[in-house]
């Protein structure tokens, strides 16, 4: 059986996580979230009192992080997330809190930080039969992907996502202040020297602003098969 890499990047709130996990899910492949990997180097930043700005210590902080996929896990408002140990420790939910969010667009610009972690992301993805989602999958870290989608969808589709999304964990945030986190960090995101957000040359670019999760789900089943994945029937 055909095992392909698949690469999902986009902006933030595109809905890659959902459509990552899930084509992973029904392809029987490893999902890596990579946001996941630079949320958690934020939020040790955080936790040990580490400057954002603190190029050397946070280089360091970063190789020194032991940093475990685990698959996906159940998440408190029933959804379902990237299951990430730190350190031997589960912060799969901590990663996620708005603090953390507004912390790692700094973090995540520093070279010896994508150092550290895409050597990581490339020895998880060694041996195919991964479906990989962040900014600069296909354009860095797997730039040979058999398959590389670039998400984008609306602005104002993607408040009312990320919106819902903290909603239903409890968290309520008028419109303009999604909107300003969404922005910045999707302007810090592409603008960074190293790295930047920006679709691969041979991305397929997929709008999702009028398409349902099953939608997109859909799309890129079709565009894995094409590929010369093998694609299970459905349970
Ligand atoms: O995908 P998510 O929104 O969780 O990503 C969090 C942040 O991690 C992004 O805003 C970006 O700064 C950083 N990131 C990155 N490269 C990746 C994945 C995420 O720089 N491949």
């Amino acid at each position: 059986m055909r095992r392909i890499s698949i690469a999902i990047d986009g902006p933030a709130a595109s809905g890659k996580s959902t459509a990552a996990r899930m084509l992973a899910e029904r392809l029987g492949y490893i999902y890596i979230d990579t946001g996941a990997m630079y949320r958690a180097i934020a939020l040790k930043a955080l936790r040990t009192g580490t400057p954002l700005d603190a190029v050397e210590a946070l280089t360091a902080l970063a190789d020194r992080t032991e940093l475990r996929i685990l698959g996906t896990r159940p998440a408190a408002d029933g959804t379902s997330l990237c299951h990430l140990e730190m350190d031997g420790e589960d912060v799969s939910e901590e990663i996620r809190t708005p603090a953390v969010t507004h912390a790692v667009s700094p973090v995540s610009a520093i070279s010896g930080v994508r150092r550290a972690l895409v050597r990581q992301q490339r020895a998880m993805a060694a041996a195919g039969g991964v479906v990989m989602d962040g900014r600069d999958i296909g354009t860095v870290v797997l730039p040979r992907a058999e398959l590389k989608v670039f998400l984008q969808a609306d602005l104002k589709e993607r408040i009312r996502r990320r919106r819902a999304e903290l909603a239903n964990r409890g968290i309520f945030l008028d419109e303009e202040e999604v909107r300003r986190q969404i922005e910045e960090r999707d302007y810090l995101d592409s603008h960074r020297a190293d790295s930047p957000l920006r679709p691969a040359p041979d991305a397929v670019v997929l709008d999702t602003t009028r398409l349902t999760v099953e939608e997109v789900l859909a799309r890129l089943l079709a565009l894995a098969r094409e590929k010369g994945a093998e694609v299970p029937d459905a349970l």
